[in-house]
């Protein structure tokens, strides 16, 4: 099959034919129609991924078709429309059996702990366990665009922030997460700050359910003025960039009892922030992560989908070819536009 590889982190990919992966016996190999390009991708590129052996295939948001499954599949068979869970749990340690498969402790990661899905086949283990169903009428480019970003954030909002209708919720960053959890946020009747640092992104937050914007790049002091807006602060807020200042104004910009939930990556040098410790014991606050997202929690979202609540497509960028991956995977460091960039070509 044809294949995105790497062989030394930090230098350009390249498009390589490699063995066609064959199904472990309780996993699927699937045919990928569709994978989305992402800034962990360019993390593990970079080299910030412990887990990554070399040579690599990168790809973790992806949707496609069964094309075989192992002798211990029982709910899947060939030709099935499915996507993934980036975190795929094992189905028998502690987490998976107490229904957090998004934390497992024996997780495969595919596109860091193994093959990914820049490629024409992908290999997906504990295929009864993580496998999720594609509504018969959703593009497989919407479908790979949910994978990570999306549920991670629908997961941050919805079961970790546990978002209220009326409350206000800041998302500090408005790339392919921090739109997302706008939208998630809005549906779920919350009132939306959009932070980011370009006019463009704000202006689409808005058009997503965003119900005010501060824009850092002209606002002195970001945390101020969200306590303006809100009357006091944020009942839950979050850091959808990964930067050291966004995750300090995330938890700063609280008010008491409030919910920060870390979405952005933090890796390499940022790995280690600042945390405004005192005002988390004075006003009781939660600092929380947010992995990914079970596969058994997915009917829900998709059912929000099904409806037109949330509108997953609006977020969908650029469709490239596998060719064209190599170049936009190393041009992830710099910022995104807008919407997730997706591979649909093959
Ligand atoms: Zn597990
Ligand atoms: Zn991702």
């Amino acid at each position: 099959m044809k294949a995105v590889v790497f062989e030394k982190f930090g230098e350009a990919p390249t498009i390589q034919t490699v063995p066609d992966p064959k199904p472990a016996a309780d996993g699927v190999v699937i045919k990928v129609e569709a994978t989305g390009l992402c800034r962990s991708d360019w993390h593990g590129w970079m080299g910030h991924d412990a887990d990554i052996r070399l040579p690599h295939v990168p790809g973790h948001e992806l949707a496609g078709i069964v094309v075989a499954a192992g002798k211990h599949v029982t709910r899947w068979k060939a030709g099935e429309r499915v996507t993934v869970p980036f975190a795929v749990g094992c189905g028998h340690c502690f987490e998976c059996t107490s229904g957090n498969h998004q934390v497992c402790e024996h997780q495969s990661q595919p596109g860091f702990n193994a093959w990914g899905s820049f490629a024409e086949y992908v290999a997906i283990e504990h295929a009864d366990t993580n496998l999720v169903r594609l509504p018969d009428e959703m593009e497989f480019a919407t479908a790979a665009s949910l994978g990570c970003r999306f549920v991670t954030s629908f997961r941050a909002i919805v079961d970790q922030g546990r978002v209220t209708p009326g409350e206000w919720v800041a998302v500090h960053g408005c790339g392919g997460v921090g739109l997302s959890a706008i939208m998630i946020a809005s549906s779920m009747g919350a009132n939306v700050i959009a932070i980011d640092l370009t006019e463009e992104k704000l202006n689409f937050a808005k058009k997503i359910g965003a119900v005010a914007t501060i824009n850092a790049s002209t606002t002195p002091n970001v945390v101020k003025a969200v306590k303006q807006i809100t009357n006091g602060g944020a009942h839950m807020s979050m850091d959808a960039l990964g930067h050291p200042t966004t995750s300090f104004n995330s938890i700063a910009n609280l008010r008491r009892r409030g919910r920060h939930v870390q979405v952005g990556l933090m890796l390499g040098e940022h790995a280690r922030p600042q945390v405004p410790m005192d005002k988390v014991i004075a006003f009781e606050l939660e600092i929380l992560g947010s992995h990914g997202m079970q596969a058994y929690r997915y009917p829900a979202m998709m059912e929000m989908i099904r409806h037109g609540k949330l509108k997953p497509e609006l977020l969908v960028g650029k469709k490239i070819s596998l060719n064209e991956a190599p170049a936009a995977l190393m041009a992830m460091g710099g910022f995104e536009g807008i919407g997730i960039g997706v591979v649909t070509k093959f």
